[in-house]
């Protein structure tokens, strides 16, 4: 079989960090992604073709199989579910946390809590853990500001330096998930092409080892 090995990319972020680890396993794309407005690429390996895409739709298309491969953040694995979809590698890359965060100075009133978050499945399942009746508002981003303009109590968001916190007046609360980009694999793909996508993830291992050694 001579199809190309596909691989989905998570634009923006977390693509940035991906690239310097696939150029080290000798994929390159053969043009620059950053100035591009396609969305296919192919790459210094002629077996091999990348597709860039939101997070969110790298995990349908490893799925169905549209795509072999992907690197996806885990934030977006635990929101969407990652059925159908072989983990084997953490990328160690992309790292932030997952948190609870409110204004700075929040105290619970004991009364139900309404929080804000675009990851409304870990949200639902971390109150309900807690034991704690919270109103989910679904957002698409900015969440800093529902508790600003009082749509919410508290938000569930992604914290790196924790400076978008700060500048809206919030602080974080409780960490829920450390989050890291993952490498995923379509189940099928594994067995129809075992042989070229181990190796990949052999010398990816390496790779990321490697940087991991290098920054101790
Ligand atoms: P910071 O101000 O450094 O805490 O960054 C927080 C904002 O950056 C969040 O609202 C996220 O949307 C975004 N962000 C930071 N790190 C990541 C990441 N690894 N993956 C996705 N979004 C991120």
């Amino acid at each position: 079989m001579n199809k190309k090995l596909t691989l989905a990319l998570t634009k923006g972020r977390i693509l940035k960090e991906t690239l310097p680890l696939l150029a080290r396993a000798g994929i390159e794309p053969l043009e620059d992604v950053g100035t591009s407005r396609k969305l296919v690429f192919e790459t210094r390996r002629s077996d091999v073709q990348l597709v860039i895409i939101r997070g969110t739709d790298v995990p349908t298309y490893v799925r169905h199989g549209a795509a072999d491969m992907g690197v996806v953040g885990k934030d977006v694995l635990l929101e969407h579910g990652a059925e159908g979809l072989y983990e084997p590698l953490d990328l160690g890359i992309a790292r932030c946390r997952l948190m609870t965060a409110g204004p700075v100075g929040w105290q619970g009133t004991g009364a139900r809590i309404r929080v804000a978050t675009k990851f409304v499945n870990i949200t639902r399942r971390y109150f309900a853990r807690q034991g704690v009746h919270a109103e989910l508002i679904k957002l698409y981003g900015a969440m800093e500001l529902a508790p600003i303009m009082n749509l919410a109590d508290l938000i569930v968001d992604i914290v790196d330096t924790g400076n978008t916190l700060r500048a809206n007046g919030m602080a974080p609360l409780a960490e829920i998930a450390s989050i890291s980009s993952r490498l995923v694999v379509n189940k099928a793909a594994m067995r129809s092409r075992y042989s070229t996508i181990a190796q990949l993830i052999d010398d990816l291992t390496e790779i990321v080892q490697d940087s991991e050694n290098a920054t101790a």
